[in-house]
């Protein structure tokens, strides 16, 4: 991959923010999702929480590629979600006007945090809300009783955003993301055409190294069919393409 786009690759993953997360509780209209996880992309959430039963669609023209950095984790039931979110020490947040729900801006989104949010009709199971250790509500003082989901988490994860970046958690010069997922992002983002043919040849990832080339044995290429030097041309040309758009 070319150096422009390895140190593009490796600021996001010194950005990434592990210890923020939503779980969208049953949000089934594709153009919701995608943007939602579109904003999750934008501050920094590596990893997205859905409880979906069945498969989930998405736009992904609506996402603009945003899916691609940010991980969908299914979950069977909101109790299996909760439960992995609280094996992570995150606070569990729901988005809803309860006779107890404080105002957004009052949390500390500092700390490790999950938010949960409900469909676009039937909003937050009660089950999802008595699993939340809070109930937080975005004011409002209009006719509508409701926000749209996704206008709703992005204008809560924009304070999320606002009060860590104040706190230096986008500041660090390396990620908090676990050195194997960061492999994956480089190699599957850094190299899309060589992860394709891993997958359909069922081969492990190889490393990528601190300047961002191919750490490869020749038994892998070999295993690939590909010479080095045949990819490298196929690269060099790849990457002409690109600087012509
Ligand atoms: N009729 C549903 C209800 O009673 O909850 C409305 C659902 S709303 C369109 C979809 C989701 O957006 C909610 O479950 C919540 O997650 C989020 N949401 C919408 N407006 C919100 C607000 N003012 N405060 C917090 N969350 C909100």
């Amino acid at each position: 991959m070319n150096q422009e786009r390895f140190a593009r690759i490796q600021r996001l993953l010194a950005m990434r923010q592990p210890d923020l997360t939503v779980c969208l509780e049953q949000v089934n209209k594709p153009h919701n999702l995608a943007a939602m996880i579109r904003t999750c992309d934008a501050v920094g959430i590596h990893d997205v929480h859905a409880v979906w039963p069945e498969e989930m669609r998405m736009n992904n023209y609506a996402s603009k590629g945003s899916h691609y950095w940010v991980r969908l984790n299914r979950h069977e039931t909101i109790t299996e979600a909760v439960d992995t979110l609280r094996g992570q020490g995150m606070q569990i947040l729901a988005t809803h006007l309860s006779p107890q729900a404080v105002d957004f801006r009052e949390i500390d989104y500092t700390r490790p945090t999950a938010i949960l949010f409900g469909a676009e009709k039937r909003g937050i199971s009660q089950q999802a809300l008595a699993l939340a250790d809070r109930h937080i509500i975005i004011p409002m003082v209009g006719m509508a009783q409701s926000l749209n989901v996704s206008v709703a988490s992005a204008l809560i994860l924009y304070e999320a955003q606002r009060q860590r970046q104040l706190a230096g958690l986008y500041q660090s010069s390396h990620s908090r993301l676990p050195e194997s997922e960061q492999q994956r992002l480089l190699f599957e983002r850094g190299y899309p055409v060589l992860t394709r043919m891993c997958r359909q040849k069922q081969l492990p990832y190889p490393t990528i190294d601190a300047q961002g080339e191919l750490q490869a044995d020749e038994s892998w290429w070999q295993q690939m069919q590909l010479s080095r030097s045949a990819w490298q041309a196929m690269e060099n040309e790849h990457d002409e393409e690109e600087s012509d758009d």
